[in-house]
């Protein structure tokens, strides 16, 4: 089947597309709560024939569908659909499920013939959860030999700085008192938080430019004529690799101490189980997605430092398990930032549905291309991840 007639395949789909990338949108839900787009994903593929596996992988809001040969080589389309606080779908996940399921649906008639065999997988709580590392752990891309998604930016992107990255959440605890008649026998939780985060903006200053380190205040009080006894500070903590996030760790974890040192109070530091790894694109998969781009008419450039997405992703991981791709699609005007507003109403209409339409042509063609394109499969394996890097990167 060539790139013309798997355009025509979802041409056909779009109705069906645009109905479930809408809806989505619509009813934004955060992460490890969406139900409602696992419900909506599903459908579909039940509806399009194939049995799906509500709550896969151990992940109450993941699913999973499998089709195509016993015996091909098996590609993992990677469906994402969780959105963010305030802002919604800021983050355009609906048009990572929407592009998926349309190269999903193009390949049901194809893949057996083909020899090829395809799973779909629906990975929630990207922002912020590690949905795909959890389904990982419980054997989500053993016998897979290549993981394909697209996401959505304001420019199309053969790939995503995608950097390291671990949460963490300081707890401070204090004494209280009365504020004006004891201030004496207080000690302040807050102060400390302050001193803290402090001590982290100093540290800025000190760290490579491609590593970043941000944090919120989460409770500093209850009332002003109480010294605070309890105080919380939530921090993104990034650097390029896992391997140099380590020493990045501990100079944070060392600046948040200080603060509370020096104001008599104790901190407790939780840091998130799932620690984010960086994107390591696959060269063979990741030069035929630009080939077959290039045919739609499109023009995906590598990020430079005046047109770049730095992020992070729980596909970090996975890219250290299979071959992987984290292709960004144009949706937005230039210049649109991720997990904006403006973004979010870019997430909707014309311009994502050529997206979505684009997105599911291209990873459709790649799953077909490992099959029928000479000696890809063989590259692609041949330059992916080494076994030896997966407890690594699941366990840290
Ligand atoms: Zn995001
Ligand atoms: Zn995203």
């Amino acid at each position: 089947m060539s790139i013309t007639e798997i355009s025509s395949a979802v041409d056909r789909l779009m109705p069906e597309l645009i109905k479930a990338s809408t809806a989505i949108h619509a009813r934004p839900e955060l992460c490890f709560e969406e139900f409602f787009a696992m419900e909506t994903l599903a459908d579909v593929l039940t509806s399009n024939g194939l049995r799906v596996k509500r709550g896969a992988y151990g992940t109450d809001t993941a699913f999973e569908a499998e089709f195509g040969s016993q015996f091909g080589p098996t590609v993992a389309l990677l469906l994402e659909y969780d959105a963010l606080p305030s802002i919604g779908h800021g983050c355009g996940h609906n048009v990572i499920a929407a592009a998926g399921l349309g190269s999903a649906l193009a390949l049901i008639p194809i893949a057996n013939d083909l020899g090829l065999r395809v799973r779909v997988l629906g990975t929630p709580a990207e922002e912020g959860g590690g949905g795909k590392i959890k389904m990982a752990r419980n054997g989500a891309f053993s016998g897979i030999d290549a993981a394909l998604m697209i996401h959505p930016a304001d420019r199309d992107l053969l790939r995503m700085n995608a950097i390291a990255i671990q949460e963490l959440r300081a707890v401070y605890r204090g004494k209280a008192a009365h504020a004006a008649s004891s201030p004496h026998e207080g000690r302040n939780a807050l102060d400390a938080a302050v001193l803290g985060y402090n001590a982290v903006a100093a540290l800025r200053q000190h760290i490579r430019d491609t590593e970043r380190v941000h944090g919120i205040f989460v409770h500093g009080g209850d009332k002003p004529n109480v010294v605070p006894a309890y105080a919380e500070t939530l921090w993104y903590v990034r650097s390029d690799t896992l391997t140099s996030l380590a020493p990045l760790r501990d100079r944070v974890a060392s600046a948040l101490h200080g603060g509370a040192q020096a104001c008599g109070c104790e901190v407790e530091l939780h840091w998130e189980e799932f620690a984010y790894a960086e994107m390591v694109d696959n060269p063979p998969l990741l030069n035929r997605y630009e080939e077959l781009s290039r045919e739609l008419g499109r023009e995906p450039m590598t990020p430079s430092l005046d047109a770049r997405v730095v992020g992070s992703t729980d596909m970090g991981n996975i890219s250290h398990l299979v071959p992987s791709i984290h292709p960004m699609i144009a949706i937005a005007p230039p210049g649109t930032p991720l997990h904006t507003e403006d973004f979010a109403a870019a997430a909707i209409g014309e311009s994502a549905s050529t997206g979505i339409r684009d997105g599911a042509v291209l990873l459709a063609n790649l799953a077909c291309d490992l099959v029928r394109q000479g000696d890809l499969l063989g590259q692609v394996r041949a330059s992916g991840p080494s076994p030896e890097d997966a407890f690594g990167v699941l366990f840290n």
